[in-house]
């Protein structure tokens, strides 16, 4: 049996061991998820929220446990961790309220020319076995924003999480079971996306793939799995417009821009990546702002004073410095950070490293540096063919650009390929209201960061951030099929 480790990527300590599951086990698990389906499916949805409720309230009750494993599997802050615990136990109960109230509606076929005495409604029906794959920065809510509406729909689902972060959510899985979803209802099957993710796609008895991760991988999956359903949450790089008239507001903004941009090392798939300020506030704002990012304390994520972890890996930390540096070579200016922090920034000495573990390439430059840590990174005059203008950088870096108003700052925004979230602080209505209609995304915030997200609201992207809509209510009507019945009462 092939094992996967998993490192706590502040020491390099050993987690625990994932098994990397090949097509026969995937398969295996599919066939059982098909006696899952139809025992699941006659439970009633009293029954299906009933237990779901349980479920929710066995998470609250072991929320610590999980919190500590998740600060240990991704490296980020216990505040963090207990905050996506705690918003999982939500995300749960809301699937439970509307697992009640999922339904059709009457179909008026009598508004057809020539149809009399036909009645009819349509319904909306379970869609089958579900493949939920998800990525590591939210392991447990995110998983829980597929399994829980996709259970009170009446779905068998087969859960593939990243094999970075498999232990949190396989002890959560252990809690539905106690709290009476049938074992062969819910399933985790764990391993390397493109040993077991691809198994789980490719079956042709999986009906759906609920996806959650990067748009190469979304991409990968549709076009591999063919005709199924999908929701695809994919990636993004957030931006934010400050407009002119908010020099009242600027420390405020600074700060809960500064939680945007750096909360979770910037792997979050709403972190602000992109800042545009009106030309007459620019520099206030980012003397303001630098000032805050300097401060950010890095370093162990298991203590409370922390505010900054590692990111994922080496190979992410290598990726994201190089897209800042390439980023500079194309003329953009370096104000904070740009660099990997020194042991002794993160409250280690190099020997409390097992540096073996963290990386297979042990270069001179990680007898100074952490492989793992970067330093916030602050960028400015960032160009429009760059990587921070028009990738997804998944790390703790953002630019702060000038615009000279509106216009500009909504051209900029819409040159990226992606369209998850957006937000501008104004008090100028005819500004919001452009801000809204004019900005290609899925969610916009007045008077918020693109960052805000609470469970119950629809929350999805559109360009290349994805397909469909999560939150309980709107993938319980992607996780399920209309089903129209009709009668001839001729
Ligand atoms: P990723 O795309 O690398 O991996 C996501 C999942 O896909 C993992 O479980 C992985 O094992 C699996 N996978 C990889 N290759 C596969 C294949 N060929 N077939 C099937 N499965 C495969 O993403 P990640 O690095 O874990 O997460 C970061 C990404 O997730 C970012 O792009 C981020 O924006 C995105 N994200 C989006 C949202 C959202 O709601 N829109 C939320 C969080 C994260």
């Amino acid at each position: 049996m092939e094992k996967i480790k998993e490192v706590f990527q502040y020491n390099g300590e050993i987690i625990g061991e994932i098994e990397n599951m090949q097509k026969e086990k995937v398969n295996e698990a599919v066939e059982i998820a098909k006696k899952g389906f139809k025992k699941w499916k006659s439970y009633t949805p009293y029954q299906r929220s009933e237990i779901l409720k349980k479920a929710a309230e066995l998470l609250k009750k072991n929320k610590e446990e999980i919190a500590k494993l998740l600060v240990l599997e991704v490296g980020k802050t216990y505040q963090e961790a207990l905050a996506e615990v705690e918003r999982a136990t939500q995300t749960i109960l809301l699937s439970a309220e509307e697992t009640k109230k999922l339904s059709g509606e009457e179909v008026i076929f009598e508004g057809a020319p020539k149809v009399k005495n036909k009645k009819g409604y349509y319904t909306r029906v379970p869609i089958g076995i579900i493949g939920a794959i998800t990525p590591f920065n939210f392991p447990v809510n995110l998983t829980m924003h597929k399994v829980a509406p996709g259970l009170g729909v009446g779905n068998a689902l087969i859960v593939k999480p990243s094999e970075n972060t498999s232990l949190a959510i396989s002890k959560v899985i252990e809690l539905f079971y106690e709290a009476g979803v049938p074992r062969e209802t819910l399933q985790i099957v764990t391993g390397l996306g493109e040993v077991t993710g691809k198994a789980l796609v490719e079956n042709k008895d999986v009906r759906m793939i609920t996806f959650t991760g990067s748009v190469q991988t979304g991409d990968t999956i549709i076009r591999t799995g063919g005709l199924k359903k999908y929701t695809m949450e994919l990636g993004s790089n957030a931006a934010l417009f400050v407009d002119e008239d908010q020099e009242n507001r600027l420390k405020e903004i600074a700060k809960k821009a500064k939680i945007g941009a750096f909360a979770l090392a910037g792997q979050v798939c709403i972190s602000i990546q992109r800042i545009f300020v009106h030309e007459k506030l620019y520099e206030k704002f980012l003397d303001i702002f630098l000032k805050e990012v300097e401060n950010i304390k890095l370093g162990d994520p298991r203590k409370l004073e922390t505010e900054m972890g590692p990111v994922i890996n080496k190979d992410a930390a290598d990726r994201i410095l190089d897209w800042i540096y390439q980023d500079i070579k194309k003329g953009a200016k370096l104000l904070t950070g740009g660099r990997r922090a020194k042991y002794e920034e993160v409250g280690l000495k190099r020997e409390d490293v097992i540096l073996e573990n963290l990386t297979a390439d042990l270069r001179e430059e990680f007898n100074t540096y952490h492989p793992c840590f970067i330093v916030p990174t602050v960028l400015t005059n960032v160009k429009d063919d760059s990587n921070l203008m028009l990738k997804e950088l998944f790390g703790p870096g953002v630019f702060v650009n000038k615009v000279k108003d509106i216009d500009e700052a909504i051209e900029k925004i819409n040159l990226s390929p992606y369209g998850l979230q957006a937000g501008i602080y104004t008090n100028n209505l005819k500004h919001a209201f452009k801000f809204a209609e004019e900005v290609e995304c899925g969610g916009i915030m007045i008077n918020e960061i693109p960052t805000f997200r609470v469970d119950l609201m629809p929350y999805g992207g559109v360009k290349d951030s994805g397909i469909g809509r999560e939150g309980p209510k709107y993938a319980m009507e992607e996780m399920s099929e209309i089903k129209l019945i009709c009668f001839d009462l001729n």
